[in-house]
């Protein structure tokens, strides 16, 4: 069974270095205990800050320590009642090809209701956070503008389609001409901006929403939200979810300072981690899950094949690799 640890710390971004692979031998089964064949392993930005030390919502990863992250997989034995082999599950557990489990924390999938996948993206934690986010947050009405960062990727492209359901004016913002085109052409978005290539962003933004921004989700922080905080309304409100392009720093960043716009247009910015609002799970997972049966929510994701780029596939994420939710398939279905 291989696994992969944290073997070091990372200073700026992480390389093959801070990562090794082991092989261990499946421990014998336990009562109460399942041994789960992973399928897809999640690779999510969140990991990052896992690696550091420094103190965060999420405790950092141990070195020595194996990564552990969302999981497909399939039932292989049970010595559970709750669980049969053959069943599909999902849960937060290593990254490794076999994970023993007591159960807690696994959820089984019926694979009927929608591809087994989804649990890792648009069914689960990002397709949760983006609809916490930008509803208990940023509140949009009909006709108003909402701008996101990081729009293409797992939580983005839900945020921007939900947007599109609430009746709103959504401005997606991207690093790539492929990454817009799919947002404006297959999801519906009103219209995407690519980041990468603007030289002049907050003019390209301000020609985007012509009647400024009611409403931003911010994936990404840096010079990327300093050009949409400054086309702010009144009464504004600003979700802060991620702030990828800070996530390797190795000094704090510089950047405009915000306090006086947000007095000023007497708006709101608010931070959040989706397990502020998990007492909502349940209602909220159903809502997506009916949004995607009605085709009002699509999705993509970008696989790579092969434990072995499990490593590569995370580090893609730094360096936009992926549309919609990156996965790692570990084994065929
Ligand atoms: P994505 O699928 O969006 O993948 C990451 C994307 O970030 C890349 O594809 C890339 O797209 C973009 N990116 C990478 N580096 C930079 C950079 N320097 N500047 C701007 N964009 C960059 O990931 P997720 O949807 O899983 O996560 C999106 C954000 O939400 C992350 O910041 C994550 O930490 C956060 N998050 C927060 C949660 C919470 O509870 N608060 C829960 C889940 C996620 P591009 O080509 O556009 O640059």
């Amino acid at each position: 069974n291989r696994k992969i640890l944290l073997a070091s710390r990372p200073v700026g971004m992480p390389d093959e270095s801070n990562f090794e692979f082991i092989e261990e031998n499946v421990p014998e089964l336990q009562d109460g205990e399942v041994l789960i064949r992973s399928l897809y392993l999640s690779v999510d930005p969140y990991m990052r800050g896992r690696m550091s030390a420094a103190k965060s919502y999420a405790k950092p990863y141990e070195v020595g320590q194996p990564f552990k992250g969302g999981v497909v997989g399939k039932v292989v034995e049970s010595k559970n009642s709750r669980f049969e082999a053959g069943q599909y599950v999902d849960g937060l557990l290593e990254w490794a090809e076999y994970n023993v489990s007591d159960g807690s924390g696994l959820r089984r999938l019926n694979p009927e209701m929608a591809p087994v996948t989804t649990a890792l993206h648009v069914l689960g934690m990002p397709g949760l956070t983006a609809y916490f986010g930008l509803l208990y947050i940023g509140e949009p009405k009909e006709g108003e503008t909402v701008v996101v960062s990081g729009a293409s990727g797992a939580v983005g492209t839900v945020v921007g389609q939900i947007a599109k359901l609430k009746g709103c004016r959504v401005v997606g913002i991207a690093g790539g001409d492929d990454k817009c085109a799919y947002l404006t052409e297959e999801l519906g978005f009103d219209a995407a901006i690519n980041y990468k290539a603007e030289e002049n962003l907050r003019k390209a933004l301000k020609e985007a929403c012509p009647n400024g921004v009611d409403v931003y989700f911010d994936n990404v922080g840096g010079h990327v939200s300093d050009a949409v905080m400054s086309l702010i309304n009144f009464q504004s409100r600003t979700a802060i979810c991620g702030q990828i392009s800070q996530y390797n720093a190795d000094k704090p960043p510089v950047g405009p300072r915000v306090a006086g716009q947000l007095l000023t247009t007497s708006s709101l910015m608010k931070g959040f981690i989706v397990s502020d609002y998990a007492q909502h799970n349940k209602e909220c997972l159903a809502q997506l899950a009916q949004w995607v049966r009605e085709g009002k929510i699509k999705y993509r994701e970008t696989i790579v094949e092969g434990f072995d780029n499990t490593i590569d596939a995370f580090l893609g994420l730094f360096r936009g690799d992926n549309i919609g939710k990156q996965l790692v398939k570990v084994a065929e279905e």
